[in-house]
């Protein structure tokens, strides 16, 4: 263990469900905490497809870091996008100037970006969901094409406005794709006068032999049934093939649509790659089971960095994981400044919830599993709760019932029009 004579440097990278968990396990011991974040924010990131179906606004679910931690006397944050770490001199380098900053204690929680598997030039034409600038995107995207489709005047170029392909099956793709036949039914069809808005095509395409491969069969079956019954066209066994900006191969066959969201794949932070460590596939890394790297005791990666196998099968990257390894470095790092042995990390799973549509869920609580409107009912009360020390709550609370009760979208402003070009020069919503 390091030797440390003066009060502990901990440096904690990413204010996301790892970094602020852990920075919060801190709040009482004997160290001085830096937390580094490139935004001002935390981000719940599992209500980002609210906002990006206009549900929510971003500040619902957005948090500024300082004003969560603002207790919190041995803390400081700072706004720093960090560029490189260097394990062997304990030091991370921040912004463009490459500042450094020495830690004596690093906790690595920088998270993960969608991943295009190698083919980042489909990106421009679909946008992942993983930032609140990505949901604000797809947002904006959404709601263009049923502008572009009322003004156009050419029935195939409608037909192609008027269909939303989303590639990927996991979670975020079946509750983005759930919700968008509703808002185009419900919200937004009596407000168009040329077009017929609700009889918006949707296409949820996977590669896998079913959605939801996380999920019990069963459960991901009824799942699937329930996309059907809001008119989604389910493709499984489809491995999207290339994606243009107006449509998607599946082998030969094209799907022609203007608007495409990705949400198939996760490639952890670049930043893993300094740590000296095996990386798996997806760039995460191959932790210690205390979720040290290894080499490094002295470094732990947390979060959606991180793999780590419980039981033969790998902790999924999910936010209780994120939270609980974030809080089980932070007690690492105490138990090493009372000259204890550290103690192995072990996730403790509370349960998989994933919602479809408007009023239907599926929840996997092992032994028990349900779906249909209590499962929903509760993965509202779960997310509720769940925003419980972000002041957001209420907000939430209140614009989610607007929009239940009304079918209305509260935030369907497009902004930002100037950005929207042509989509032959489409850009990705920000680069990393
Ligand atoms: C759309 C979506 C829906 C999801 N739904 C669910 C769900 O329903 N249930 C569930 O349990 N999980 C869900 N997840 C997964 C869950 O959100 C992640 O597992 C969790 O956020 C991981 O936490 P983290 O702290 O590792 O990373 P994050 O929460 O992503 O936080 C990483 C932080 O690091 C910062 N950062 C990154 N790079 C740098 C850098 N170089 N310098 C400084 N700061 C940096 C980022 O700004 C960010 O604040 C969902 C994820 C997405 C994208």
């Amino acid at each position: 263990m390091p030797s440390v004579a003066r009060v502990p440097q901990v440096v904690i990278i990413g204010g996301g469900f790892a970094g602020i968990a852990a920075a919060r396990q801190l709040r009482r011991a004997p160290v001085e905490v830096t937390l580094l974040d490139r935004t001002n924010h935390f981000t719940f990131q599992p209500l980002l497809y609210q906002v990006a179906t206009g549900a929510l606004a971003p500040s619902d679910i957005t948090a500024p870091i300082r004003w969560i931690l603002r207790r919190q006397r041995n803390t400081r944050v700072l706004m720093a996008d960090v560029r490189k770490i260097d394990p062997r001199e304990r030091t991370v380098f921040i912004d463009d100037e490459m500042r450094a900053i020495s830690y004596d204690y690093l906790i690595v929680a920088p998270g993960a970006r969608h991943a295009y598997f190698g083919r980042d030039e489909w990106e421009p034409y679909a946008p992942g969901l993983k930032a609140i600038e990505d949901a604000s995107e797809i947002r904006r995207r959404f709601l263009l094409a049923f502008e572009n489709a009322e003004k156009s005047e050419n029935p195939v170029e409608r037909e192609e406005y008027l269909t939303f392909v989303v590639v990927g099956g996991g979670p975020t793709g079946v509750e983005l794709s759930g919700a968008l036949p509703f808002i185009a039914k419900k919200a937004l069809a009596p407000d168009f006068r040329s077009i017929d808005a609700g009889g918006a095509r949707v296409v949820l395409i996977e590669a896998g032999p079913r959605i939801l491969p996380s999920f019990p069969e069963d459960l991901a079956g009824h799942a699937a049934q329930d996309l059907r019954d809001l008119g989604v066209e389910v493709r499984t066994r489809s491995t999207v093939t290339k994606v243009e900006r107006d449509g998607v191969y599946i082998g030969d066959e094209k799907i022609r649509a203007r608007t495409t969201f990705w949400a198939a794949g996760n490639k952890a932070s670049s930043l893993g790659a300094f740590l000296d460590a095996p990386l798996d596939r997806a760039g995460r890394v191959q932790v210690n089971p205390d979720l040290s790297v290894p080499g490094h005791p002295e470094v732990f990666a947390v979060g959606d960095l991180a793999v780590i196998m419980q039981d033969g099968r790998m902790v999924p990257n999910v936010c209780p994981a994120a939270n609980q390894q974030g809080a089980a470095a932070a007690k690492s790092i105490i138990r090493d400044l009372r000259h204890q042995a550290r103690k192995n990390f072990r996730y403790f799973n509370k349960g998989d919830l994933a919602t479809i549509g408007r009023s239907r869920a599926i929840a996997d609580f092992g032994k028990v599993k349900f779906s249909g409107r209590l499962a929903w009912f509760l993965w509202l009360f779960v997310h509720i709760m769940y925003l419980v020390g972000f002041r957001n709550r209420l907000s939430v609370l209140l614009q989610w019932s607007y929009a239940y009760f009304t079918y209305q979208r509260g935030v369907r402003l497009i902004t930002d029009v100037e950005r929207y070009k042509p989509p032959t020069d489409q850009r990705p919503p920000f680069q990393r």
